[in-house]
């Protein structure tokens, strides 16, 4: 495959320094192709591009930009699979679950954002004689940092609101996985956006993420990522007086209510637990079951887990890849024997060489799904992020029990309910302190709805017009009547 290159001012340009990183297929272990490893220098000419690219673009209409968005929706929409299969391969994801996730969101977030852009309308107020007017201009040149675990899904769905307000970009994706920004960077070529509205710059985050937050003209910084990254954003940028987004990290519990229907919802709860290999931001990672039902749970729950095809992220059937490398299975590894260590217990998986994958290649970062029991809710292996595919079990006796362990952690980012009784679920979520609940059901996403994190998860809503509000300044503009 040919080198990924940065996206500077509509050309394709490699660092300044010529340096390169390698990115990894970690099923395979093979290196896919090189990218970027970029420097201050880089995001330099990226803001300089951008800077000047952003008046005429500010001055495009409304109308105009919607349909910039409406032809990338179509283009991202034309190369679907191409998608699939370069997520799939730089992240070890499922071919099907790229496909169902990651390309189809691309293209739904431009396709979302363009509508939303059709219905929105200013308010206006009247008083004292006078009509006030709320007016929004764009923030100027605007810097989006993203993670590796949904890499075209979480950029676009930054893009698009920012495009649509009329900033210019900066963008920096992870440098695991930067196939998918790239692939976006050459249909933004095709299909003539002017140049400068959409730069990439690739390399690591202390160097190219940093050199953007510390960007004296680099307004309004989007990040989503891990909360040790989200920290450093926060203290380099809040003295300069940047807006900032901080989508973080997450711990979320999958609440199991004592009259939930356990024949209906397992198939939901394993997606929940392990898609993407657990790392979705929203999967829950802590199951609390009512210990009414607790025994009855567990044998289904593994059941259902033993049950998924683990393997060759191109096969059709399979319904879990790897994780995103090497050094990333050895994170999760060693927190399976944290888990161990503190006094739980494997019920199914565990390490890969304890639960080694079949007919994989050894180079493959690959684990096998894993569930805990017999943890207290407060050791680290129940409150620390794992980030893979490892969820622990805990029983409660009863309601506020279950809200006081579900909240026992320091992020609060999403969780779920699962109960028969829909009201009852509703009460309960209304107790969770965490931004996203879902009551019998899972990732099930209106995009007009506010998602974001409460505590170490976050700073900020993304979605409908809380990203409209995050990528403009509004100015009221009070006019008296004559
Ligand atoms: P990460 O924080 O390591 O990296 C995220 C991005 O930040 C990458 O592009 C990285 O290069 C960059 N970066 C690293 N250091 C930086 C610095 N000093 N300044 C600026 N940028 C820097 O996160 P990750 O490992 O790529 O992703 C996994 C994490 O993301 C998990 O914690 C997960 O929960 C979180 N996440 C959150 C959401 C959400 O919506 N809340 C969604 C997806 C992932």
């Amino acid at each position: 495959m040919d080198p990924v290159l940065n996206y500077i001012d509509g050309a394709f340009v490699a660092a300044q320094s010529g340096e390169t990183l390698d990115t990894v297929n970690p099923a395979t272990g093979d290196v896919i192709t090189t990218l970027p490893r970029s420097g201050s220098v880089d995001v330099e000419a990226a803001t300089s591009a951008a800077l000047r690219a952003s008046s005429k673009w500010a001055a495009t209409s409304m109308a105009e930009r919607i349909q910039w968005l409406h032809r990338l929706a179509d283009a991202l929409d034309e190369d679907h699979e191409t998608i699939a299969r370069l997520e799939s391969m730089d992240t070890g994801k499922p071919i099907s679950l790229a496909r169902r996730v990651d390309a189809s969101r691309s293209v739904a977030n431009f396709r979302f954002f363009a509508e939303f852009g059709e219905q929105h309308e200013e308010p206006t107020f009247s008083d004292h004689g006078a009509v006030n007017h709320v007016h929004r201009s764009p923030i100027g040149c605007v810097g989006l940092i993203t993670p590796w675990n949904l890499p075209l899904y979480l950029l676009t769905w930054k893009v698009a609101p920012a495009m649509l307000m009329g900033n210019t970009i900066v963008a920096k994706p992870s440098e695991l996985t930067p196939l998918t920004a790239h692939h976006l960077a050459s249909v933004m070529q095709r299909i003539g956006l002017p140049k400068g509205v959409f730069n990439l710059v690739h390399g690591l985050g202390p160097e190219v993420g940093q050199a953007m937050v510390e960007h004296p003209q680099i307004r309004g910084i989007s990040f989503t990522g891990g909360t040790a990254t989200g920290k450093i954003v926060a203290a380099t940028a809040a003295p300069m007086f940047k807006k900032i987004s901080l989508e973080l990290g997450g711990k979320n519990a999958t609440v199991v209510l004592d009259d939930a229907p356990l024949d209906e919802i397992m198939d939901d709860l394993v997606r929940a637990s392990f898609t993407n290999s657990g790392q979705v931001c929203l999967c829950g990672s802590r199951i609390l079951v009512d210990s009414a039902i607790y025994e009855d749970f567990k044998g289904r729950f593994v059941e259902a887990v033993g049950r998924m095809v683990i393997g060759d992220p191109t096969e059709e059937s399979t319904t879990m890849g790897t994780v995103i490398s090497k050094d990333h299975q050895q994170k999760v590894e060693s927190y399976i024997r944290l888990g161990v260590e503190e006094g739980g217990k494997v019920l199914i998986g565990g390490t890969s060489s304890e639960a080694p994958v079949d007919n994989v290649p050894s180079e493959g970062a690959f684990l096998r799904p894993t569930v805990l029991e017999g943890l207290s809710h407060t050791s680290r292996t129940a409150t620390e992020e794992i980030f893979g595919p490892v969820v622990t079990l805990h029983s409660f006796d009863n309601e506020d029990e279950a809200v006081a362990m579900a909240n026992a952690t320091e992020y609060g980012l999403a969780g779920s309910v699962w109960t028969k009784d829909a009201k009852r679920g509703h009460a309960f979520g209304q107790r969770l302190d965490t931004g996203i609940v879902w009551v019998n059901t899972w990732l099930n996403r209106d995009l007009r709805t506010p998602f974001g994190g409460v505590k170490q998860s976050g700073v900020g809503r993304e979605g409908g017009a809380w990203s409209l509000n995050f990528f403009s300044e509004l100015t009221n503009i009070c006019v008296l009547q004559p």
